[in-house]
């Protein structure tokens, strides 16, 4: 027998899955939320009263429109540009702008949606939404990258503002491309107003600490987890996936705790150092040339590189940090880490990990860091860059860095009690999505229904 809460949650499903089926990333995200859901259907039927389920899995709008640029050789080319704001129940939607061929509304709709939990979440008053481009960055010149983020932002910022929407980074949308985003929304606005883009360089507005913050603050939760089992990063042997902003500082932060990080990855392929990755030379090839990983092994002949980044979780390790893209670890990779004794995986990118992983996960009783607590980070101090433009007053990094570990901890502290007091102690992706849910919907209701 199915309960009234159960019957609610899959008949606003079943409605999704008929208008949006082909939205395979964003139905994904609804469905690995609404599984937390049942308890707190049974505990707060105002929330089926209210009909806050159907409500909130409907972005507040979808804003698509077309981006049109010249290349270096005065060609025109076209793409997609996107803006879900999704939900404003808790502050400005808030969110970051990724630019990536893969980029569509299912996309789009997928993070935006992660989004709401995650920012409420981090106990700052953000809401949720997400942006971006079907815009491949890769192989594109300074010039070009300026020219498209100028267009870009032509459009998006008649629907932005610090007090309305506030877009950030996320893949292929690092320092350089905000700064051309902000540039262009100064001119166009004709007023001085950093507070409606976070992620800026420091000097002109932008955070100390913000551009670790997503890799630090995954690190700060996983550290959290450990502690409760009387463990801590030293000593163990870490894989994180990407090499992006998030896995760089992961790695960074990982290390000064005194682990041993022997593996990460691009989309091209893995390198694995049992010297233990260098840094310094990860920061050279990404951070400065731009280069592939497989360029690795030309300065530490003992590394190994290997075609293909999905063979990196075959890499054993105490702890796995997926900090690449959605879906990277789907059950057989999760398999593979389990039977190679993995005990901790800490989500670093958004939705890394396949449902059926995460189950496995769990039922393997591995401990398992949901990336909208464990990633929560980035945007938390994104959080912290609006509040700092807005007085005027800038912090040192070690004052953002000591508020960014004494959210991750509240993150994890929180998700462990609501798991607990639902029933579900230790799991906390439940923990998250029911903390997380339950302050969203609270708000929908305190506001009356729209
Ligand atoms: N893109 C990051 C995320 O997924 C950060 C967003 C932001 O700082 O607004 O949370």
């Amino acid at each position: 027998e199915k309960t009234v809460a159960k019957q609610y949650i899959d008949g606003v499903y079943e409605q999704l899955r008929q208008i949006y089926g082909h939205e395979r990333e964003f139905l994904q995200a609804v469905e690995e939320i609404f599984l937390s859901l049942e308890p707190v259907f049974e505990q707060h039927p105002e929330y089926i009263e209210h009909n806050i389920l159907q409500r909130m899995v409907e972005p507040d709008r979808v804003v698509s429109f077309r981006v049109a640029w010249q290349d270096d050789e005065n060609r025109t080319q076209v793409n997609r540009g996107y803006r879900v704001q999704y939900n404003n129940v808790i502050g400005p939607y808030k969110g970051g702008l990724r630019f990536h061929p893969s980029v569509n509304e299912s996309i789009m709709k997928f993070l935006g949606f992660e989004q709401i939990f995650k920012n409420a979440l981090t106990g700052q008053p953000i809401g949720g939404g997400k942006g971006g481009s079907n815009f491949n960055p890769k192989g594109k010149s300074d010039a070009e990258i300026m020219r498209f983020c100028q267009a870009f932002m032509t459009e998006l910022y008649r629907h932005i503002g610090p007090d309305i929407d506030v877009p950030a980074g996320d893949i292929g949308v690092g320092a350089r491309e905000i700064g051309y985003l902000w540039g262009q929304y100064k001119r166009l606005q004709g007023a001085y107003q950093p507070g409606v883009l976070t992620g800026k360089r420091p000097g002109y507005g932008g955070s100390l600490g913000r551009k670790e913050a997503t890799g630090y603050g995954t690190v700060y939760f996983v550290e959290e987890m450990l502690k409760d089992i009387g463990q801590s990063f030293y000593n163990k042997t870490v894989v994180v996936s990407g090499s992006g902003n998030v896995a760089i500082y992961a790695i960074e932060k990982a290390r000064h705790l005194g682990a041993r990080v022997v593996a990460c990855s691009d989309s091209g392929g893995y390198i694995y150092d049992p010297d233990g990755i260098s840094l310094r030379t990860v920061k050279l090839i990404k951070e400065e040339k731009g280069d592939r990983i497989s360029t690795y092994v030309n300065y530490h002949p003992n590394a190994t590189y290997t075609e293909g980044c999905e063979g990196i979780w075959s890499v054993p390790c105490h702890i796995a940090l997926p900090c690449a893209t959605q879906n990277e670890i789907d059950a057989e990779a999760a398999q593979v880490l389990v039977d190679n004794g993995v005990k901790v995986v800490g989500e670093g990118a958004n939705m890394p990990c396949t449902i059926d992983a995460i189950n496995l996960f769990l039922d393997n009783r591995i401990l398992f860091g949901p990336a909208k607590a464990a990633n929560a980070g980035g945007v938390a101090v994104s959080s912290l860059e609006m509040a700092q433009n807005a007085t005027g007053i800038f912090w040192s990094f070690d004052e953002v860095d000591e508020k960014l570990h004494s959210i991750m901890k509240d993150i994890y502290a929180n998700a462990k009690r609501c798991a607990e007091s639902y029933g579900f102690s230790g799991n906390l992706v439940v923990g998250a999505n029911i903390a997380g849910f339950t302050k969203v919907a609270d708000g929908m209701i305190m506001e009356g229904v729209y």
